[in-house]
């Protein structure tokens, strides 16, 4: 029998999309310039080659030798860091709003479920106040020595990385207690898969989700681009880069309360995904 294809998901970025940068914000805390750390000392192994990601991790663990800022740093120390965040305002309600507008659609039963989906690090993310909320969260991870100090990589997500994870939900693989990293790639009827494209909302902010965008674009998913307009020069890159070539269907100020624009369109976002559920289940 075919999957009833009943789920919404709706896929967050984390770092300047639910919260500020926390990678800055980790090395600020300890001292560390993270003006000078992004645009000399990652930029400078970019352009030696580095993937992006790796680069910044890379940089960041240096940080936690002996007598550097981050010197010891551990997994819990990082979770107990996400736990001082504060999240972008109107959130977690927005969670709990998303989940009500279900209630209105009786004989499909829709559900709604939440994922993150980030280029940062997956312990500060998992410390946070709204890490509840979400069915699955996926991020970088670092590997701790006996010593219990972080010293190696052992997940970077980046680019064309996030759309795997959106293939992962798109055929039911993705939840916090499921850890198959290779079923992404064995074939599924598209009948069969537990949730469709168009059933998907995305929410990012960098160009680490351009792929993801153009993904769900692609595929009749609906993108919505996130930007603090205070920071002039990025608002005007994310214009350039993602509104421009409609890859998302707007972009908004990072705020989720039911009287701010995003907050507004991601309601409307998911009523209009569960009716068209619901309308695909009456079709005789
Ligand atoms: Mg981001």
């Amino acid at each position: 029998m075919p999957a009833p294809q009943n789920v919404v998901a709706v896929i967050f970025d984390f770092d300047d999309t639910l919260t500020e940068d926390s990678t800055s914000r980790l090395l600020e805390h300890h001292g560390i310039d993270a003006d000078s750390f992004w645009k000399r000392r990652v930029n400078a192994l970019v352009e030696d080659g580095w993937d992006s990601a790796l680069a910044w991790m890379y940089a960041l663990l240096e940080e936690t030798e002996p007598g550097k800022p981050l010197a010891g740093l551990s997994n819990a120390a990082l979770r107990a860091f996400g736990a001082e965040l504060d999240m972008y305002s109107g959130l977690p309600q927005l969670f709990h709003d998303l989940r009500s507008v279900t209630a209105g659609f009786g004989e499909s039963k829709p559900t709604v479920e939440f994922y993150i989906v980030s280029g940062g690090l997956e312990e500060i993310i998992r410390g946070s106040s709204i890490a509840n909320e979400f069915r699955a969260i996926r991020a970088g991870r670092l590997w701790e020595n006996d010593r219990g100090v972080v010293s190696r990589i052992k997940n970077a997500v980046n680019y064309t990385g996030k759309t795997r994870y959106l293939f992962e939900i798109n055929k039911g693989l993705l939840a916090d207690e499921i850890e198959k990293p290779f079923a992404v790639n064995e074939h599924v009827a598209e009948a069969d898969r537990r949730v469709p494209f168009e059933n998907m909302i995305y929410v990012g902010d960098g160009l680490t989700d351009v792929p993801s965008f153009s993904l769900l674009k692609a595929r009749g998913g609906l993108a919505f681009g996130v930007v603090d307009p205070a920071r002039l020069s990025k608002a005007r890159k994310a214009w350039e880069k993602l509104v421009a070539p409609e890859r998302v269907k707007a972009v908004c100020e990072p705020k989720f309360g039911e009287t701010d624009l995003l907050g507004r369109l991601l309601r409307l976002a998911v009523e209009d995904v569960c009716a068209r559920i619901e309308l695909r289940s009456q079709m005789p």
